[in-house]
């Protein structure tokens, strides 16, 4: 007879609707937050801006291919997490807001100091680059980026980096304790807003955008 203890007591701790919830809010957050960001002049200007640098991008034959593959792998990596990953890692048990504070905080760094990592030493140095430098290449190929082309990327560079990250909130998880659905849905818009930001065409430079315009020109 085979034991079925193990996957039963696998399944006691799988919450897989708490997945489903945190990506019905992940899509809510995203959808009214560009509605809300996008009454601000500066927000507008600059979506115009990348939209027309996309918008030409495209012209050229193989850009719309190379988005469409990522879109496809990075999906299916999403689903992956989404269906094996977070169901474990998710509550919806009230927490303090300030624990809810530290482990956004807790998620972004530990991610954000292991992508580092990941980008200098799988991709950059070296003296014919990093080991995986055939898979960033791709995404370097574009130069004076615009916000299109942070997902113009080899398909295994999605799949690492959302890897990277799921495996960042399962660890910490394991060690701190399951995230509540709000942590996690503000990590993951934050994580993907990051992401999209640092490679956005943007002129405001006054007070309140300064900050996001260098954020848009440091070295990526
Ligand atoms: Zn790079």
């Amino acid at each position: 007879m085979v034991d079925t203890s193990i996957f039963s007591s696998i399944l006691e701790h799988y919450q897989g609707l708490l997945s489903v919830y945190t990506a019905v809010g992940i899509m809510a957050v995203v959808f009214i937050g560009k509605r809300l960001l996008l009454l601000i002049p500066a927000i507008r200007q600059t979506q115009a801006l990348n939209k027309k640098a996309c918008e030409e991008r495209n012209t050229r034959s193989f850009y719309p291919r190379v988005q469409k593959r990522v879109r496809v792998w990075g999906l299916l990596t999403d689903v992956v997490i989404f269906a094996l990953v977070l169901p474990f890692c998710l509550t919806l048990e009230a927490q303090p807001w300030w624990k809810m504070l530290l482990d956004i905080f807790a998620i972004l760094m530990v991610y954000d100091f292991f992508y580092y990592l990941t980008h200098r030493f799988l991709f950059h140095d070296g003296p014919l680059g990093g080991p995986l430098i055939w898979v960033h290449a791709v995404h370097h190929q574009q130069r004076n980026p615009c916000r299109a082309d942070s997902s113009y990327l080899h398909p295994l560079e999605p799949v690492l980096g959302l890897a990277l990250y799921a495996a960042t909130i399962a660890v910490l998880a394991a060690l701190m304790g399951r995230f509540h659905v709000a942590t996690i849905v503000i990590t993951w818009v934050a994580f993907s807003e990051i992401n999209l930001h640092n490679h956005d065409l943007m002129e405001e430079d006054r007070f309140p955008f300064k900050y996001l315009k260098y954020m848009s020109f440091m070295p990526k």
